[in-house]
């Protein structure tokens, strides 16, 4: 078995992004800037937000967070998003998801800039996707394609299995790997809740995306011997015995998994990790389409 390791991957790929952007600065150019809206006190999304400032802050790219109350209105929410819209400073920003129950987050997502979405998750980004064009790929997706392609990953021809299909992950990773490109060319089927016999599709896989938001979901008898198997799921599990009180785990139950698996992503240390690292090189590919024409 091979561990697919997003982490030490990440940081190959964040002192490449780290060169480029010493590279822009050494120039006397602007240097990137990421910026993030996040909403409300959710400890998950300040930790997100907070790795990305992290990693911003260790490839030299300028991040910024705008804070906002829970109970912000919809209508100063869109104030907000198009204030770093017209922000000549800011190349790109996201709007840190989940939002507040009183936020349409579609209304949110559609007033973004294109140009600066740098989560990809406009409608015209998912549309430039869907038919190839240069756009924005939504980070998560990207980072698996990264992991994929760098680990030189066969795609071609295989059985993609990809299990859930929300907007951010499963539908778009679905659509990446059934794109006619390398890593790509894989015939693809997207279960969800409603899929019948899915143990019997999902052995039928050799490469199983799992993002399905339920700890230890996929079992070993669920694995085809020597699959790829893409665990995207992440969750804190209450564990006194922990120094935080937790311990994170995702949807593979990956003791038992990786003993039949032929590659395996690690939860932490695989997707999680690559989807930081995607999101700074959407940031990057933002200034230079706007610096770079
Ligand atoms: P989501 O929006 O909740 O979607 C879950 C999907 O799984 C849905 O399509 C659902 O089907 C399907 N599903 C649920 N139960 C199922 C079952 N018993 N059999 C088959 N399919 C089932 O989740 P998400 O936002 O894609 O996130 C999935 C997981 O990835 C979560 O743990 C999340 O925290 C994690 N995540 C990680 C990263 C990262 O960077 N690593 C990024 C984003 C999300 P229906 O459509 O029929 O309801």
């Amino acid at each position: 078995m091979v561990l697919l390791d997003g982490k030490s991957l990440a940081a190959e790929i964040k002192e490449e992004i780290k060169k480029e952007t010493a590279a822009i600065i050494d120039r006397g150019e602007k240097a990137p800037h990421l910026a993030a809206i996040l909403v409300g006190e959710d400890p998950a999304s300040q930790t997100y937000v907070a790795s990305k400032e992290k990693a911003c802050h260790e490839t030299g790219i300028t991040s910024s967070v705008y804070k906002y109350p829970a109970n912000i209105s919809e209508e100063e929410l869109l104030k907000a998003v198009d204030f770093l819209n017209h922000d000549n400073e800011i190349d790109g920003f996201i709007v840190q998801l989940p939002l507040p129950p009183q936020i349409n987050v579609e209304r949110i997502i559609s007033a973004i800039d294109p140009a600066k979405d740098v989560d990809g998750f406009h409608p015209e980004n998912l549309g430039k996707m869907m038919t190839g064009q240069q756009g924005f790929v939504p980070a998560t997706p990207l980072g698996i394609m990264q992991l994929l392609e760098r680990y030189a990953i066969e795609t071609e021809g295989k059985h993609c299995v990809v299990v859930g299909r929300s907007n951010i992950v499963g539908t778009p990773v679905s659509i990446l790997m059934s794109r006619k490109a390398i890593p790509g060319n894989a015939t693809v089927t997207l279960c969800h809740s409603h899929t019948q016999n899915l143990g019997e599709i999902c052995r039928s896989a050799d490469i199983l995306i799992a993002a399905i938001g339920k700890p230890g979901f996929i079992k070993a008898d669920m694995v085809k011997e020597g699959a790829v198997v893409i665990d995207v799921g992440i969750h804190r599990i209450p564990d006194e015995s922990k120094e935080k009180g937790y311990f994170i785990t995702g949807d593979v139950d990956f003791a038992e998994v990786s003993k039949k698996a032929g590659w395996i992503t690690p939860v932490p240390g695989g997707v999680g990790s690559m989807t930081i690292v995607a999101l700074l090189m959407n940031t990057l590919k933002a200034w230079k389409m706007k610096y770079q024409k």
